[in-house]
């Protein structure tokens, strides 16, 4: 199968948009970069965009609850990292699908399946992250207002989505968006003249922190978990 076809089929890209990431050379195929949209490849070639695995024998998926303290990275000189928490073999295959800042707890899904991670973190996918979280000062019905509609932030060119807000108390609050911007929960507070002192992930896409995880514990997804993506 040519490849920008291949990408296609197990990525929401379309060909066109599959072969202009070939030109930039960010795809591999069995680790080597390919810019050769026409080049032929088997149904179980290892390609990998942005060193993502679209595919492998046997994908694996696991949730984190994610405690303070680690960052989102596969490796860092300084901190400790999520993947630290984790005690699978070919560790260096699996990535986050989804980031938090190292003061975030919650839900983390760890994959080495690229294509199902990129429903989860494209900005075209629309999938629903919820939040829940603790603001230093209160929450007015205006910050409400606001950030439902959607709030213009420094450096982005488009308002965010419209955000759900369900006021919990006076300072806490559960919101969902649909987009992962940098900072984005955080950004959009500050914006609306709040601050979050505290940020938890409860779901992504249908896909719910289990209750019986400590915080710095992992499981296995259920297939059926999988599937709500
Ligand atoms: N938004 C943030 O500001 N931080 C996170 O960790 C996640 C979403």
């Amino acid at each position: 199968m040519r490849l920008d076809k291949f990408i296609a089929n197990v990525t929401d890209w379309s060909r066109a948009e599959a072969k202009k990431i070939l030109k930039e050379g960010r795809v591999t195929v069995a680790g080597k970069t390919v810019t050769d949209a026409r080049l032929d490849v088997p149904e179980d070639a290892e390609v990998a965009i942005d060193q993502q695995l679209l595919r492998s024998a046997q994908p694996r998926y696991f949730m984190l609850h994610k405690p303070e303290g680690y960052i989102s990275a596969t490796k860092d000189r300084q901190h400790l990292t999520v993947m630290d928490l984790f005690d699978e073999d070919n560790l260096d295959k699996l990535h986050i699908a989804g980031r938090l800042d190292i003061d975030t707890t919650g839900l983390v899904l760890v994959t080495d399946d690229g294509s199902w991670s990129h429903r989860i973190t494209s900005p075209h996918s629309g999938c629903k992250k919820t939040y829940w979280l603790e603001t230093a000062d209160p929450i007015s019905n205006s910050m409400i207002e606001n950030l439902s509609i959607g709030i213009k932030l420094d450096g982005e060119k488009r308002p965010t989505k419209p955000a759900a807000i369900e006021l919990l108390d006076e300072h806490t609050a559960r919101m969902t968006i649909t987009e992962g911007k940098y900072h984005q929960v955080k950004r959009m507070w500050a914006a609306v003249g709040n601050h979050v002192d505290k940020l938890h992930r409860e779901s992504i896409g249908g896909i719910v922190l289990d209750e019986d995880l400590q915080a710095g514990e992992y499981r296995k997804l259920t297939v059926e978990e999988i599937n709500r993506l």
